[in-house]
């Protein structure tokens, strides 16, 4: 059957090796390694002329069926999946560029891949220039014959801030340069990003596809439109492994050199958990979106910031973007950051948790948390204020997120 959709191809998936049980899941193969009937077929596995699995940190059945399915839903050319987010933005990045190297992105991303740009890969010699992704002439300026890709989030965490893809891709095509995205706030079946000219995909399983914040994970999926050739560090391998180098580079060096594996078990739940992602994302979307509004009325909250609003200034191209699923997170502002942990600590239902995308709407405080480690100056350029509260939405009844909210508004003074 062709053209099935999302969540039918998901759930009708087969498996590479039919099960000898008839399992409707694919178990957990918690093991380590895998045994072969002669020394030379273990050696034709090493030389990679034999598909099967040797070692679990290399590939595993119950992680690769992950990948499967979520390749067949993506249409991606490869998917590799690792043990977080955070893993899958490392071992993206130092596949195609090295030392002296450069990559074009901005200072609205999540903290940890700031820090990860500028701390840890910077004392490696891999410089991140930070510009206004908004604005394309600032993104060409800053691109030169080192520059490596431009990576960008989708929608930016917490800032919400949402690039036009297209001239993104466009640009990325004119230079011969990689497009990255970090998809977390808007997972594939929101969007195909392939289809926007993104070439690498890298998302946080953790949130969405955990199925509802019960395992750390992250996803690489390459779409299969970049020609490799075009990347310094990669020509020699495009020579010979075309169209599947980037995959390839990952796990036969980078991936498995980094030890960045997803453990079976992790990659067991979120496989199940992408069965119901669809559901879960519809329904903390229309929740996030009767929040937004709501906040809009009262008048404690100075501004509400949603892609989804009509007042966001990013809500046409958001809009074209990823339809009615502008992501579940929003942020408010309300008048002082003791205002924020007074408003916070008068939630009932509501949890105060750093996490996103989780089945429970959780609420936190960018600025003392996810931020603290950051100076007034560069929070402001990052654009976290103090006074600034940002919102998961979960799949709760809005009605009751709703009275939770109003109730917490009525208590402060
Ligand atoms: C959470 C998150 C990450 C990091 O993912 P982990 O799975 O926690 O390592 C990266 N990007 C975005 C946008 C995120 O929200």
């Amino acid at each position: 059957m062709k053209n099935l959709k999302f969540i039918t191809k998901i759930l009708h998936n087969k498996f590479l090796r039919e099960d000898p049980y008839g399992s409707m899941h694919m178990p957990v193969y918690d093991n380590v390694a895998f045994e072969f009937k002669t020394a030379e077929e273990l050696e034709q596995a090493f030389l990679g002329k034999n598909p099967g699995h040797m070692y679990s940190r290399i590939t595993n059945p119950t992680v690769e069926h992950l990948e499967q399915r979520i390749r067949a839903v993506t249409d991606a050319a490869g998917v590799i999946a690792l043990s977080s987010g955070m893993a899958a933005i490392t071992n993206a990045i130092l596949a195609i560029a090295g030392s002296g190297d450069n990559i074009v992105t901005s200072k609205h991303l999540f903290g940890n891949t700031y820090s990860l740009f500028e701390k840890t890969l910077k004392s490696w010699g891999l410089e991140a220039r930070y510009t206004d992704l908004t604005q394309p002439d600032l993104v060409k300026g800053l691109v030169d014959d080192k520059t490596k890709a431009i990576f960008f989030e989708t929608i930016t965490n917490p800032q919400l801030e949402v690039v036009s893809i297209k001239v993104l891709s466009k640009l990325a095509l004119e230079r011969g340069i990689l497009l990255i995205a970090d998809t977390t706030l808007t997972p594939p079946y929101v969007f195909n990003s392939g289809e926007f000219g993104v070439d690498i995909e890298i998302l946080s399983s953790t949130k969405y596809m955990s199925g509802g914040a019960t395992s750390v994970g992250g996803i690489i999926i390459d779409n299969g439109k970049y020609d490799w050739r075009k990347n310094s560090k990669l020509k020699d391998d495009a020579k010979k492994y075309g169209p599947s180098t980037f995959i390839n580079k990952l796990r036969s060096e980078v991936y498995r050199n980094l030890g960045s594996c997803l453990s079976p078990h992790n990659a067991f739940l979120q496989s199940v958990g992408l069965e119901t992602l669809p559901l879960r994302v519809d329904t903390s979307c229309v929740n996030v979106q009767k929040i937004a509004e709501f906040l809009e009325k009262c008048p404690r909250v100075k501004s509400v910031n949603y892609p989804g609003l009509k007042s966001s200034k990013y809500y046409k191209i958001a809009k074209e973007q990823f339809g009615d699923k502008t992501g579940s997170l929003l942020t408010f502002d309300l008048r002082s950051k003791e205002e924020c942990f007074t408003f916070m600590d008068k939630l009932r239902l509501i949890r105060r948790a750093t996490n996103l995308q989780d089945n429970r709407t959780l609420i936190l405080h960018p600025a003392s948390t996810i931020f603290c480690e950051y100076s007034d100056d560069l929070k402001r350029e990052m654009g976290v204020r103090e006074t600034m509260i940002r919102l998961s939405a979960g799949i709760e009844d809005a009605r009751d997120l709703i009275f939770d909210i109003k109730g917490a508004l009525e208590g402060l003074k």
